[in-house]
């Protein structure tokens, strides 16, 4: 059998933490970065005695959440008892929801190629502390700190049925949850502060089977790039294995980031080995259909909603709509631009052009747009009236970012106005053709073409503020009169 012979079937578990102000059970502060140990309290400690209560608003994201992946949510789901031994998790044991998780059977579509990815469940969970090792090589750390400041904060975790088959497809699967989440305001998904975690289970069979292959999980995923490389990777390690007449073994994997292979962490845990049972300081988890019903009626409006009032109230092109929901800031950027009388098209150009192309160019996140869409308006407005040129505003809108003036004054102190006047165009046009007589001849010889020379003259002696569209006309009529 040969590789291409063989096909990956990768599952998904997404773990994301919740936009609350206060902790899961306790109501300590979830804020990030706050000094080690500084926000807890007997309940996240795991202090004997201390009772866990449920916080409301976490289970009003999780429930938003579920309903935004298209899931099911269930009336009534329970809290159990997740066990295992590790210094970060003071209680000995986690809580989490497991044979009757508060969410099951939504999905997620991805575009290439267009298909469905089955989500299987959405439960909710407590995060746990963070353990610090001394060193950098885990094995020979001599001792290691613990911060509780992240120990129960509100998680979801969302797990995929194993229907992604390429690296790619899990890439796609991964950035539109991402944005799912984030335009219903549920979580801030950032991998790079932990908000957004993300394991892989990964399994290889011969293209055709039904019989699925052992799964690795792989886990030590801090981006997206991670996940591509991680995967790719041991699709051929597992292969390898199978190619040789060798069997994939059923084993947690680390994806090591530097040396960019997988190496075996654990044998997988399997939920026998958490001794799950209901966790008996808490009651089930009950809501009632008006609940659900209120926060389906508040949920805000998702990117692929926003994506065909793009493309089908305003006439973008899907690529453009697609640019402009990569985040919830952008999208209502542009909204309120088109809002202030934009034309759509022409302010997507504009956002997605020089906008996005400055944006990137200096490390500025999308949350961070550094423009009010009345400035960008405004710019329109004068190269529509013709008081600036178009070449001219790209100068301007980088001087409104710098300055933060709006594009009125920054036309007036510098004198960008726009030469429309003819008269003025016309002496201008003169002296162009006086110096170009042979350029002159060879339009006359009928090199209609050369006419774009003549007016880049133009523009050059005017600095870019003469109308082109006014030269064109006045060149040709002095050129055939
Ligand atoms: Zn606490």
């Amino acid at each position: 059998m040969t590789r291409h012979e063989y096909e990956m079937m990768i599952g998904l578990e997404v773990h994301v933490e919740l936009l609350t102000r206060t902790k899961m059970f306790c109501r300590c502060s979830t804020r990030f970065g706050d000094p080690p140990n500084t926000n807890v309290c007997p309940v996240c400690l795991g202090l004997p005695g201390s009772l866990p209560r449920p916080n409301r608003e976490a289970v009003r994201l999780a429930v938003r959440a579920a309903l935004a992946l298209n899931c099911q949510v269930n009336l009534s789901s329970r809290f159990d008892r997740k066990n295992y031994f590790y210094p970060d998790l003071p209680k000995g044991y986690q809580i989490s929801q497991y044979d009757e998780p508060l969410a099951t059977g939504g999905y997620i579509e991805i575009e290439e190629p267009r298909k469905r990815i089955r989500i299987r469940r959405l439960h909710i969970e407590e995060d746990a502390g963070k353990s610090m090792h001394a060193g950098d090589d885990i094995t020979a750390a001599s001792y290691s700190l613990v911060d509780f400041n992240r120990s129960g904060v509100p998680l979801i975790e969302i797990v995929s049925e194993p229907d992604m088959r390429s690296p790619e497809e899990a890439r796609q699967y991964l950035e539109k949850l991402q944005r799912i989440l984030q335009f219903a305001r549920v979580s801030d998904v950032k991998m790079e502060e932990g908000s957004m975690r993300v394991d892989c289970n990964v399994s290889v069979r011969p293209k055709g089977s039904d019989v699925p292959g052992v799964p690795c999980e792989l886990k030590n995923l801090s981006s997206f790039r991670a996940v591509v490389k991680a995967l790719s990777y041991e699709f051929e390690r597992q292969v390898g294995l199978l190619e040789k007449g060798e069997k994939v073994v059923r084993e947690t994997r680390h994806w090591d980031e530097s040396k960019e292979v997988t190496a075996v962490l654990r044998a997988k845990e399997t939920s026998e080995d958490y001794r799950y049972f209901p966790d008996p300081d808490l009651p089930r988890l009950e809501l009632s259909p008006e609940f659900v019903d209120e926060v389906r009626n508040s949920m805000p409006e998702l990117p692929d909603q926003i994506v065909s009032r793009y493309v089908e109230n305003m006439g973008l092109p899907r690529y453009d709509a697609n640019v402009l929901t990569s985040s919830p800031a952008l999208a209502e950027f542009f909204d309120k631009c088109v809002e202030l009388g934009a034309e759509p098209k022409t302010a997507s150009n504009w956002i997605m052009g020089d906008l996005l192309g400055y944006m990137k160019a200096k490390g500025i996140p999308y949350e961070k747009i550094p423009l009010e869409p009345r400035s960008l308006v405004e710019m329109l407005v004068l190269i529509k009236d013709g008081v600036i040129s178009g070449k001219i505003a790209k100068d301007i809108l980088v001087k409104m970012i710098e300055t933060g003036k709006d594009p009125r004054t920054i036309v007036k102190e510098e004198g960008l106005e726009q030469i429309s006047d003819e008269e003025s165009l016309a002496r201008v046009v003169e002296q162009v053709i006086a110096n170009n007589p042979s350029v002159v001849e060879e339009i006359k010889a009928g090199k209609e073409k050369a006419i774009a020379f003549l007016v880049g003259q133009v523009m050059k002696m005017t600095k870019g503020k003469a109308n082109p569209a006014k030269v064109n006309i006045i060149l040709k009529d002095k050129l055939t009169s």
